[in-house]
């Protein structure tokens, strides 16, 4: 599903250079649920980005789902990411004046999906995640596991073929935390392939493999021998 060899990423910042990502080879199977560890500041959220071609690398090769990723204009580049990618991030990012069902729907505005496809298929979403009664609701009504449960139906809601999640449940306390770790382990059952991005080691035991990013290269990766069940615990 993911194809990464030899990746570099640099920042420039006036005249230094910030050597961020050190040569990350990478490969992540269809179905696979990995948690992406390190300290703050180790690349987490660089990778991640040029993951999602939210970024771009300086160096190396990059395929998704047999496409090669390199030197796309914009254009195509978003109808990759369309077509592709789910975003969750720590913070949410719903927009603060549309309800939970429009929130879910806006992306399928974007594809030029029907209104009334757009709805039904919210509808279905929100359902999923167990937020069918709060669809008209608005952001600021809602707890903020409900808001991350309402980021993911977003995310879900066009089909990706990888979900990625930048600590979905960094803004969370541990309860609520786990009940999103839950729904992640819910949506990787039915067969979708999930990145998740944390530095909490009980959250990355909820995955199925963790690789540990430090100073810029991957220095373990490990399945996870007995994965932890978000929803027993
Ligand atoms: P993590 O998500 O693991 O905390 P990041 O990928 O966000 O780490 O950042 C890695 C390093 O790159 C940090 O030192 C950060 O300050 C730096 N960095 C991230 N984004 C930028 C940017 N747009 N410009 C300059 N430096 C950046
Ligand atoms: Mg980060």
């Amino acid at each position: 599903m993911i194809s990464i060899k030899n990746l570099h990423k640099s920042y420039q910042m006036g005249s230094s250079s910030l050597h961020v990502l050190k040569g990350i080879d990478f490969e992540v199977e269809e179905g696979e649920l990995v948690a992406i560890m390190g300290s703050s500041g180790s690349g987490k959220s660089t990778l991640l980005n040029i993951l999602g071609m939210l970024d771009t690398a300086d160096e190396g090769d990059y395929i998704l789902d047999g496409v090669e990723i390199k030197d796309l204009d914009e254009t195509k580049a978003a109808k990759y990411r369309n077509k592709f990618l789910g975003f969750v991030f720590q913070s949410f990012n719903l927009i603060n004046y549309k309800n939970a069902a429009e929130n879910v729907s806006l992306p399928l505005y974007y594809q030029g999906v029907s209104r009334k496809e757009r709805q039904q298929v919210a509808l279905e979403y929100l359902d999923r995640v167990g937020l069918k009664e709060w669809a008209t609701h608005l952001p600021s009504e809602l707890s903020g596991g409900q808001k991350q449960r309402v980021a993911i139906a977003r995310a879900m809601a066009s089909q990706p073929k990888v979900l990625l999640a930048d600590e979905p449940t960094g803004a969370l306390d541990t309860k609520t935390s786990y009940e999103v770790m839950d729904l992640i382990q819910q949506i990787n059952d039915e067969g979708n392939t999930i990145l998740v991005v944390t530095h909490e080691p009980d959250i990355a035991q909820m995955c199925k493999r963790i690789v540990m990013l430090k100073d810029g290269v991957i220095v373990e990766d490990k399945k996870v021998k007995q994965v932890k069940a978000a929803a027993h615990v």
